[in-house]
């Protein structure tokens, strides 16, 4: 039985006070409290190191990237997986929609930032997606198919998250039909399976992540294979960000 990820992707968004604030906010619906899913943050790497302190273990803690390369280095603005796990954080999101089309994250690029990833410790988060174009275009399942075969990491285990976000339903208000989400969801487990075997695939959550809200959150962690959700603006306001988590209590 796959445990459920409520993950929130804070993305350039918190000052410290302000995020400070928000995960404290979290933490008071978690504190003393046995939940049946995991709550992941993932701040800006400025909070980093200070959410880690406020959490204190008691929801996880992820980056939303981490360098392609793995080794201390001349690679300014850069900073590694192994760096992330030092200061006490558990996950790393990579290859998110807003990496891959505007920094350049290509498959190999993901695969080699989710190998480091698992090797400093971590666990990645590794994101897929159509466009709206591609989607229109018929080719949403062959496109997200090869992603996933691109970006997942020979050193893959049970424990890594796929997050499968319509690039078209990030930011934007727009879910694609419930159907559309359960289709491509089974034919990432399906791909999953063939790749790894069905005991290290069958382990693997696979997030729906794209402008999931409190109105749909219900319905979309209902879908088969959904085992998630990883959470953009809505993770931004701790109401929001717990109603979407309390539709899993
Ligand atoms: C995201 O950026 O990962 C995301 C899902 O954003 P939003 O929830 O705002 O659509």
């Amino acid at each position: 039985m796959r445990r459920k990820l409520i993950a929130g992707n804070w993305k350039m968004n918190m000052f410290k006070e302000d995020g400070l604030n928000l995960v404290r906010q979290i933490l008071s619906h978690v504190e003393g409290q046995k939940l049946p899913f995991d709550v992941l943050v993932c701040p800006p790497f400025t909070l980093l190191s200070d959410v880690c302190h406020a959490v204190n273990g008691k929801v996880f803690v992820g980056s939303q990237d981490v360098s392609v390369v793995s080794e201390f280095g001349a690679f300014t603005g850069d900073v590694s997986a192994k760096m992330v796990a030092d200061i006490g954080a558990e996950y790393a999101i990579v290859g998110h929609s807003e990496r891959r089309a505007g920094r350049g994250d290509t498959d190999a690029i993901v695969q080699e930032k989710a190998f480091n990833t698992i090797e400093a410790g971590l666990i990645p988060v590794i994101c897929v997606g159509e466009t709206l174009e591609e989607r229109e275009a018929g080719k949403a399942l062959d496109i997200v198919s090869a992603q996933v075969r691109g970006s997942l990491p020979k050193n893959v285990n049970g424990t890594v998250v796929i997050a499968y976000e319509p690039v078209w339903a990030i930011g934007t208000g727009k879910i694609p039909t419930l159907e559309d989400v359960a289709q491509m969801h089974n034919t990432i487990r399906a791909v999953l399976t063939e790749m790894l075997g069905p005991d290290t695939a069958d382990q693997m959550r696979i997030l729906y992540g794209g402008s999931v809200k409190p109105g749909n959150a219900k319905e979309l962690l209902a879908v088969s294979n959904v085992d998630g959700a990883l959470i953009g603006g809505a993770s931004l306001k701790a109401d929001d960000f717990w109603a979407i988590a309390a539709t899993q209590l």
